[in-house]
């Protein structure tokens, strides 16, 4: 008998051609469409008929490792990542994160230059994280391939894929450009609903 898939891809908040310049619609058709649909299929293939079946997500990054890993973080990240955007993104000028990022890197804009550095960084591929402690604490990591700071017992509150097929398309080898035109896009009201949660 032939069940359902327990995870399948969530339908964006935006058009494929919405993000651009920033995005094109041919890096979403391929990293929406077809590199995260392959984490989601390869996640549900690997969970049948194990004790990772009926757990929770972000439960099985906590506590699995090897493929299981790797696929279901990855296909945890690239929907936190895909949330973040908006065409219509809103700036952070108020408000309990903005508050925390500037107690925290000193100001919104040095925040942003020391996440693009962290991202550019990373060597190999990777995620750069702004993720937050029980306390409210910020802090920005590195995290190779398909690293999450849930394993750290953080607080995920924002991510750039750093992987190629991120940007490649759109930006070739210019890590740093891709990147930084990302802020054009993130949706402050996102991240900061995510701190708010926190507490
Ligand atoms: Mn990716």
């Amino acid at each position: 008998m032939k069940t359902d898939p327990k995870y399948t891809l969530p339908k964006l908040p935006y058009a494929l051609d919405a993000l651009a310049p920033v995005i094109s619609q041919e890096t979403l058709h391929f990293h929406y469409g077809k590199h995260e649909q392959a984490y989601i299929d390869n996640l549900n293939k690997l969970i049948q008929d194990t004790e990772f079946a009926d757990m929770e997500l972000d439960e099985i990054i906590r506590k699995s490792s090897g493929a299981l890993f790797n696929n279901a973080a990855q296909a945890w990240n690239h929907i936190f990542y895909f949330f973040s955007f908006s065409p219509e993104a809103t700036k952070l000028t108020e408000g309990r994160l903005h508050d925390a990022i500037v107690r925290d890197f000193g100001s919104v804009d040095n925040f942003k230059k020391e996440f693009v550095d962290a991202g550019v960084k990373l060597f190999g591929s990777g995620w750069v994280w702004l993720a937050s402690d029980e306390d409210g604490k910020l802090m920005i990591l590195q995290k190779p391939n398909a690293g999450n700071p849930l394993t750290d017992e953080l607080v995920p509150l924002l991510t750039f894929d750093v992987w190629e097929h991120a940007y490649y398309l759109d930006y070739q080898n210019r890590r740093a450009d891709a990147l930084t035109k990302l802020w054009d896009i993130v949706d402050w009201d996102v991240v900061s609903e995510r701190y708010d949660a926190v507490f």
